[in-house]
């Protein structure tokens, strides 16, 4: 039986949000979850430290990912560093807040080549805005077939359908449920299955025990439930 893993938790201290790696352990024990996946807020100027300090606090329980503004001109460095030295996992991305379009060939690009040569996941903010609309992230799927790419929010509010059509076409290319009602994930898990959608809930943003017992709308099948809230997160990052 796989792990119960949430894909999308911030940790950080920033103006108007605070959540320590003892907050969200907390939560994770109190909704019966295994792992977290926790990376920086990305406002302001932002580092990866306070994740790295959370992550040697709780190595079992929490999975860490980079986070970088691909604007500085060493993103590409701090991502090899984190993933290299400071064994985080994965990638994430906020083009809409660090003002850039995913698809940038000379300012994503970097970033998407250390991930196929690390071989690690990368999530990117993927609701609805100008930035990160779905067809960026196809561009980028296709551009990069070997490295595993989630949407996060699975482009709600008014890209959903085309999310989910594009999620469809490119085998490496995931909807993360974060701030998407329950009808519409129903509607991914039905259109393209349950292999292509990953539970996560944004937290602190959110009321973390309805994010998780929501997933238990998401389909009916109990295999499909086990690889949304964990077997698919899990199966990317080869835990
Ligand atoms: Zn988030």
């Amino acid at each position: 039986m796989s792990l119960i893993i949430d894909a999308h938790n911030h940790l950080g201290d920033r103006p108007g949000a605070v959540q320590t790696g003892a907050e969200l352990v907390a939560k994770l024990d109190l909704a019966g979850v295994a792992k977290g996946v926790v990376f920086p807020f990305v406002e302001g100027n932002f580092t990866n430290d306070f994740v790295k300090d959370a992550y040697e606090q709780f190595p079992d329980r929490l999975i860490p990912y980079c986070a970088v503004n691909p604007w500085e001109r060493d993103a590409a460095d701090i991502v090899r560093r984190c993933i290299s030295d400071w064994g985080f996992k994965g990638l994430k991305l906020h083009p809409t807040i660090n003002g850039y379009h995913l698809a940038d060939p000379e300012l994503v690009d970097p970033l998407f080549k250390v991930a196929e040569e690390l071989d690690f996941p990368i999530i990117v903010h993927g609701a609805s805005d100008l930035y990160n609309s779905p067809p960026e992230f196809a561009i980028m799927a296709r551009r990069f077939p070997t490295v595993s790419l989630m949407m996060a929010h699975m482009g709600f509010f008014w890209s959903v359908d085309q999310a989910i059509s594009f999620a469809g076409e490119f085998d490496n290319l995931y909807l993360e449920t974060s701030r998407a009602p329950i009808f519409e994930i129903q509607t991914a898990v039905k259109r393209i299955g349950p292999h292509k959608v990953i539970w996560g809930t944004d937290s602190p943003f959110v009321d973390y025990e309805f994010e998780f017992q929501k997933m238990r709308r998401a389909t009916d099948d109990e295999e499909g439930y086990r690889q949304i809230v964990g077997g698919n997160i899990a199966r990317l990052l080869k835990l």
